[in-house]
């Protein structure tokens, strides 16, 4: 973890940004809900999961102690396991599912902060509303007061040279500027939620303000041999 704070430093230093506003989700699906803990012990509140069956023992363990963000592709027919237990919903990629969770929300009286997911690098493999798609889904999402749209979240390729990704991080920023300046929303979009383990410095040097780190950030438990909290 300190690693990842010193790197996280540079970056911030590197792009004039301070360190506290980049807020790190630490994504714990490869780990058990004992390391979860060690990782909200240690001062890192926001957790990640993309299931709820895998989420399910650490929710029941942090709840009211961490800040749940539901980061994984969503089914409609889920929905009912996560609004309510998680704080953000990091995936709203297409209309169903928007609609879904607004439902679930009103019904239980809650709004629940949410990202539009898009898929900027236009992958197949990728979830993600087409960048194209964006205003016109954001507009009508008004009329949805079950949900409060804070940011756009985004999932850039794998490349074996971080810098690479750069292009995707630096349109979503320029979407989420371009939604902002027509006030398409009520309020404007302040939070980007891009950056992985792999390519998280270069996210922050464009504007990440959430990044959901897994690998490096708390390591991968596989049956016991278990590399633990780094
Ligand atoms: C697993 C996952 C992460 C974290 O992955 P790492 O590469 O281990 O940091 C981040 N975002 C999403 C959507 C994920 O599914």
């Amino acid at each position: 973890m300190q690693d990842v704070e010193r790197r996280l430093d540079a970056a911030c230093a590197r792009a004039g940004r301070r360190r506290e506003d980049v807020k790190i989700v630490a994504v714990t699906k490869y780990v058990s809900a004992a390391i979860a803990r060690r990782v909200v012990e240690a001062g890192c509140r926001h957790i990640g999961e993309n299931r709820w069956p895998a989420a399910e023992a650490k929710w029941r363990l942090l709840e009211g102690q961490a800040v749940f963000h539901y980061i994984g592709s969503l089914q409609t027919n889920k929905v009912k396991e996560v609004v309510g237990r998680f704080d953000y919903i990091h995936s709203v990629d297409r209309w169903s599912l928007a609609t879904e969770i607004h439902k679930r929300a009103a019904a239980l009286g809650i709004v629940v902060p949410v990202f539009f997911q898009v898929n900027v690098s236009g992958e197949d493999s990728k979830h993600g509303l087409p960048p194209a798609e964006l205003a016109a889904f954001a507009e009508e999402a008004r009329g949805l007061t079950g949900i409060r749209p804070v940011g756009l979240m985004t999932m850039a390729p794998f490349e074996a040279q971080a810098e690479d990704t750069r292009p995707v991080f630096r349109e979503l920023r320029r979407l989420r500027d371009e939604l902002n300046g027509r006030a398409i929303l009520p309020q404007p979009l302040t939070e980007l939620s891009m950056g992985m383990s792999n390519d998280f410095e270069v996210a922050v040097e464009e504007g990440a303000t959430w990044i959901r780190l897994g690998t490096v950030l708390v390591g991968k438990e596989d049956n016991g041999s278990s590399e633990g909290l780094r």
